[in-house]
């Protein structure tokens, strides 16, 4: 009788444990409380002595608990894939049903998205994927930027942030990594959520031994704090192309399911069919003119093909540009405008034996 009481009790005692952990904690978020198996939108508002923005976010918080993926569109805010892809994901997810939390930026740069306005947020003329880790002091770019660093990548255990061709950009999708051989294990695990989004290219960004000096870039700033981060980059010259959107919907299913966010089947790329690209070449222009190229993004190339050319602003004739490496265009320029040092061209690497292949 005593064995069977005590089997109770403990049965109890499990049981009534189980149930915490499957209820989850309370979220916490700034002032903000997120509720377990619900979802909160709501606007951040960051202002400096001369500007003020305000920043969409929608936390999603799991029923159960598990970890916390952070994720970043629109922190170029004319690239429109990335931004509407998440929107259309945060319809579909249901906290009711996850595991952990997410925390969506919808537009990191709101003034970029509302003004039209190429990479750079007018309020202050800065690229915020170059400001990172940002500064609470600083210009209003750099205020955005500490915020996103302390209150989004700090509180995530894996991160994302999402691209696409500028609106000057052609661009053939790729997924990126943060790799450094001095973390191998956070560079694993990025490399397996590169994998999870599908992407047959996989670019891996750094490849040194460590980050020196400023993270500079969003996800390079959760690297930087121990976090494994990778990119998305699909979408092109400001369109809003259906595949590409469905595309990186595919993606985000497939990466909250490999991280068991979400339950499901990962749509992950097997080791072997993923191309790996280690290192990029960046062809720029040596004049301000005209650019013209008949090459597409997506296209191979070999060393010394010629690529295009240039005109000066009445025309005439200027410079013929050639490829300094064989690869892969992975995007160029597409519109005529061209300043001097301006990246007509990125090209990636491929092994031998890929080229072989192709
Ligand atoms: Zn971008």
């Amino acid at each position: 009788m005593k064995k069977k009481i005590l089997t109770l009790l403990s049965l109890i005692i499990v049981s009534s444990f189980l149930n915490l952990q499957a209820q989850g904690e309370d979220f916490d978020f700034g002032e903000r409380t997120i509720k377990p198996g619900t979802r909160k939108s709501f606007f951040v508002e960051i202002s400096s002595e001369k500007d003020s923005l305000k920043i969409p976010i929608s936390i999603f918080h799991g029923k159960k608990p598990g970890p916390v993926l952070g994720i970043t569109a629109g922190v170029h805010g004319m690239e429109y894939v990335p931004i509407i892809a998440a929107q259309n994901f945060a319809k579909k997810l249901d906290p009711n049903q996850m595991r952990g939390t997410v925390i969506l930026v919808h537009i990191a740069n709101l003034p970029s998205f509302l003004n039209r306005s190429v990479r750079i947020n007018p309020q202050d003329d800065k690229n915020l994927n170059r400001v990172f880790p940002g500064n609470k002091n600083g210009s209003i770019t750099q205020r955005l930027a500490y915020f996103l660093s302390n209150n989004v990548i700090a509180k995530s255990d894996y991160f994302l942030d999402m691209h696409a061709g500028d609106a000057n950009n052609e661009l053939r999708p790729y997924s990126g990594y943060y790799n450094y051989s001095s973390s191998p294990e956070i560079s694993q695990k990025a490399r397996d959520m590169a994998r999870a989004l599908g992407f047959p290219f996989i670019v891996q960004f750094g490849n040194t031994d460590k980050v020196e000096g400023a993270s500079k870039y969003c996800s390079r700033e959760a690297f930087v704090r121990g976090i494994p981060a990778v990119d998305i980059e699909c979408g092109q010259k400001a369109l809003v192309e259906e595949d590409a959107v469905a595309q990186i919907e595919d993606a985000l299913e497939s990466l909250l399911n490999h991280l068991e966010i979400s339950v499901g089947k990962s749509k992950t790329i097997p080791e072997d069919k993923a191309v790996f690209i280690a290192k990029r070449t960046t062809v720029t222009s040596n004049h301000e003119g005209f650019f013209y190229s008949n090459m597409s993004s997506g296209d191979y190339v070999q060393k010394g093909m010629k690529l295009g050319y240039t005109t000066d602003l009445f025309g005439n004739r200027q410079e013929t540009i050639y490829a300094p490496v064989e690869g892969f265009i992975l995007y160029k320029s597409f519109n005529p405008p061209i300043k001097k040092g301006d990246g007509l061209f990125n090209i990636g690497h491929l092994p031998k034996k890929l080229i072989k292949k192709n």
